[in-house]
């Protein structure tokens, strides 16, 4: 008889997993998948740490947690500097004066202020009515139409017109010729990759993979005093209160024969007519030498049951019928939910270790 029963070896429940282990508890881990990670798993392609469910830069503001996830790992210095593509055209993200210059040729923050105030004066007392105007009324329609216009509408499979103005509630606009993607703190890739940190938090710990909860519930449920659960809450309870919608994301992995394709990790591809938002080149985290290289291309895609749930829609309808699944499991002692899906929050890698050291607390003290 196992004190836990976890249901997902991602972060959240090899955190719990781990933490458990460390009070003397007796825990199994199992997961669907193949492989232990979750979604921050990376396979090795020719000696390159290929993220296989989306491009995951580790950054926090929090030391708490900074500290926690450097128990198990150590980080590099990569700074996420994405660049976009539009029409051929480079420029630096987020918008900073990089971006700027190469828009407009405008060398100082006043020259900046100064076009932004004429590119917005026409929405000045307009009330934004979907995404495009509030972006516009931010922003002004040059950024707008060539950084913000074609990205958002891939994204959301929805033209910005029919897309509410609250998406988008500040633009961060950065004065300075600073690249850096992240305001926060601390930033970097785990030295060796994310699995570094999911075996060490799991070393000693009993898991077996390919193992779905659903196809033996009963018994997998009886092996346990609790069950931690990091799955889809609204499958947990059968979808009675009707099924909960996400994003979903088509991976195109190519290896090519060149030490160098696109010289950054992330270039995005802001126009509407380039099917995919991005493409990763992954050896470019880890300042990779080798003489291959590995590009990602990531096609945003409409999710049905079955297809990997990688963004929740938290628009009302969803968050009406997540609150009823939620008070359902405020009912239910031996089950503990934690994590992304069983949360149905997007949560950064950041947020889930917060969370779940959270859960841990509020469970184990
Ligand atoms: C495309 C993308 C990019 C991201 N980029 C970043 C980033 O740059 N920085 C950042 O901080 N965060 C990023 N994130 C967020 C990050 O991926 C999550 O915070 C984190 O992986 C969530 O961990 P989790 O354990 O809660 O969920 P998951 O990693 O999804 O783990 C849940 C596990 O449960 C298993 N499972 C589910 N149902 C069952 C079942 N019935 N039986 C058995 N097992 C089951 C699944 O197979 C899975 O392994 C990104 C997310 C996405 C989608």
């Amino acid at each position: 008889m196992y004190d836990y029963l976890i249901v997902g070896a991602g972060l959240s429940g090899a955190i719990f997993a781990h933490e458990a282990t460390k009070r003397g508890l007796k825990v199994k881990v199992i997961d669907k998948r193949n492989h232990i990670g979750g979604n921050i798993y990376c396979e090795n392609v020719e000696g390159i740490n290929v993220h296989k469910y989306g491009a995951h830069i580790f950054h926090t503001s929090n030391k708490k947690i900074w500290d926690y996830v450097n128990q198990f790992v150590e980080f590099n210095r990569y700074t996420n500097s994405p660049i976009a593509n539009y029409k051929g055209q480079l420029y630096n993200l987020p918008f900073n004066m990089n971006t700027f210059y190469a828009l407009w040729g405008t060398k100082t923050p006043a020259e900046v202020q100064a076009k932004i105030a004429e590119q917005t004066e026409f929405m000045k007392d307009k009330e934004p009515e979907n995404l495009e105007e509030q972006a516009i009324k931010l922003i002004g329609p040059d950024v707008y139409e060539k950084l913000i216009k074609g990205y958002t509408e891939k994204q959301w499979g929805r033209s910005a017109t029919d897309l509410p103005p609250f998406i988008i509630k500040r633009l961060p606009v950065r004065l300075t010729f600073d690249n850096n993607y992240f305001n926060d703190t601390y930033q970097g890739i785990p030295i060796g990759g994310y699995n570094v940190i999911v075996e060490n938090m799991l070393e000693g710990i009993e898991v077996e993979l390919e193992v779905d909860f659903f196809e033996n519930r009963s018994e997998l449920e009886a092996s346990a005093r609790k069950v931690v659960f990091t799955g889809m809450i609204d499958q947990y309870f059968e979808y009675k209160h009707g099924e909960l919608e996400y994003r979903s994301l088509n991976f195109e992995h190519e290896v090519l024969d060149m030490e160098n394709y696109q010289g950054n990790a992330v270039v995005n591809y802001t126009e509407r007519e380039i099917p995919y938002t991005r493409i990763i080149e992954h050896k470019h985290f880890e300042f990779g030498q080798q003489e291959k290289t590995v590009i990602t291309r990531e096609y945003p895609a409409d999710w049905k049951r079955g297809d990997e749930p990688y963004y929740p829609i938290n628009d009302a309808t969803n968050n009406a019928i997540y609150a009823k699944y939620l008070e359902e499991a405020n009912k239910n002692p031996n089950v503990i939910f934690c994590g992304r899906l069983a949360d149905y929050k997007y949560y950064d890698m950041h947020v889930v270790i917060e969370r779940a050291l959270q859960v841990v607390e509020e469970e184990l003290g």
